[in-house]
Parts: C-alpha cells; sequence; structure tokens
C-alpha cells in the first residue's frame, strides 16, 4: 500500500538511477563457508546474503524423523548490524515468516522423498539487508544446496518486482520497499517455468500483476544464468 508519496522516480530514473525494469549490479560467489557441505554469498546492490547448507544427514532426535521423507529446515535471520538501526538478535515474526517461506519456495526442487528419516537444514544470514532479501536469500540458498550436492530437479531462482509512483519495477531496494504502493516476491522454477513463492503486499489491478509477473519471470532468467555461472566458476577453480 503506498505508506508515503515521497518521489522516487525522477525522469524515468529510479533513486539509484536504475531504469524501472532494470536489476541492480547482481554478485554471486559459491563456497563461502568453510564447515558448511555448500554456501553461497549473493548480493543484490547492497542486499547481501550468506546461505549454507548441511545435509543430507540423519535427522536426530529420532522422534523428528518421517518415515516415508527427508525434511527441509530453513532459518532466516538478520544480522543485528544488517540495518541502520541494531536489530535486536534472535527470531522474531518477521523472521519466522521469512524462514517458513524460503523452506516452501525450495521444497519443490528437492527430492526430499528419496531420503526418509533424514534432514537438510539451510541457514540464510542477512548481513547487510536493502530490500528484497527474501528473494535473494532464496537465490543464495539455492545456490548453497546445489554446492551441498543435495539432489535438486533444478536451483529455485527469485526476484522482487512492484509498483512505486505509479510505474513497475523490479528488483526493490528498502527505500522502495517502504514506499511501495505494492510489493511481490516472487520464485520459480526455471527449466519447468513453475511459480514456487508468490506473495504480495499492497494493491494491484489484474493487468499489473500480470504485467509484473511478466517482468518476474523475465529478470528470473537472467538471474538463473547467473546462478548456474557462479555454480561453474566453483568447479572450475576448483
Ligand atoms: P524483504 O527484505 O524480503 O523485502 P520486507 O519487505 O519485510 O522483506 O523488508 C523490506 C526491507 O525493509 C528489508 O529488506 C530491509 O531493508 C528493511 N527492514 C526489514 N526489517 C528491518 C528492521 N528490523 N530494521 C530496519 N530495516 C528493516
Amino acid at each position: 500500500m503506498s505508506k508515503t508519496n515521497i518521489q522516487l522516480i525522477v525522469d524515468g530514473k529510479r533513486i539509484d538511477g536504475r531504469s524501472p525494469g532494470e536489476l541492480r549490479p547482481i554478485n554471486m560467489k559459491v563456497g563461502i563457508v568453510e564447515r558448511a557441505d555448500g554456501s553461497a554469498q549473493v548480493s543484490f546492490g547492497n542486499t547481501t546474503i550468506i546461505a549454507s547448507a548441511y545435509g543430507p544427514r540423519t535427522l536426530y532426535p529420532k522422534f523428528l524423523q518421517e518415515s516415508d521423507t527427508g525434511i527441509l529446515r530453513c532459518r532466516y535471520m538478520m544480522a543485528p548490524f544488517s540495518v541502520d538501526e541494531r536489530k535486536s538478535p534472535g527470531p522474531d515474526r518477521r523472521s519466522i515468516e521469512i524462514s517458513k517461506v524460503i523452506r516452501l519456495a525450495l521444497e519443490p526442487v528437492i527430492f526430499l522423498e528419496e531420503f526418509p528419516r533424514v534432514v537438510v537444514d539451510v541457514f540464510v544470514e542477512v548481513i547487510q539487508a536493502d530490500g528484497s532479501t527474501r528473494v535473494t536469500g532464496i537465490n543464495a540458498a539455492s545456490l548453497a544446496l546445489a554446492m551441498a550436492g543435495v539432489p535438486m530437479k533444478d536451483l529455485v531462482t527469485s526476484c522482487s518486482v512492484g509498483k512505486i509512483n505509479g510505474t513497475l519495477i523490479v528488483d526493490l531496494n528498502g527505500k522502495e520497499d517502504n514506499n511501495s504502493e505494492a510489493d511481490v516476491a516472487f520464485a520459480m522454477i526455471p527449466s519447468k517455468n513453475k511459480i514456487t513463492l508468490l506473495q504480495m503486499d499492497g494493491l494491484l489491478t489484474k493487468e499489473e500483476l500480470h504485467k509484473l509477473l511478466q517482468m518476474a519471470r523475465e529478470n528470473c532468467m537472467k538471474i538463473y544464468e547467473l546462478q548456474k555461472r557462479a555454480l561453474k566458476e566453483k568447479y572450475r577453480s576448483d
């Protein structure tokens, strides 16, 4: 919903100089955390995430095990220094919700049913927050899982889209997110063209939502190429 009326688009350019359909500069590196089975650092502009994955490994205590499937656990956490005003450490409602949606976005690509009684753990740590942390986290988590060798149908690729000052945009930064008329978190399985996350805050017409979903798909395909490149880089350099 329109939270304020501040001007975020001037002469067709956004506050960081981008055009409406432009992603921020993206950096991805796989293999960041030595002790993890798989890990990745992903930055979209000033938003920086480190994700690490552990498993598949036998789940203890035993009563948590599922006899016919493995389980995925995800934890999203913002570092106290990741935002302007120190964030109190520990889980809160927002991080519990985001942990859940990250898990739901990733589960469809993992062959969990082939691993009864096991767990795969994914930790998504926000090092610096400037908008779109959940989608950046999904991209990083997906790379970490792939590096860990967790059997997957494909990567999951994610980006945000939204509306500011009546204009449809991709990849919202923090200021845009806080002042948007609408923002949408989107994730998909590129090879299957299937959506695994769709969350919307604010108001959009049906036509605007359709247009935004198209923009999200197009930009996810660009991000997917960067994800594949980051994975190949890792194994080229080893
Ligand atoms: P997302 O980061 O996935 O877009 P939100 O819409 O909840 O999720 O948050 C938007 C942005 O608001 C974050 O990326 C971050 O820049 C900022 N933000 C979130 N929580 C806090 C907080 N506790 N303190 C300061 N800024 C925050």
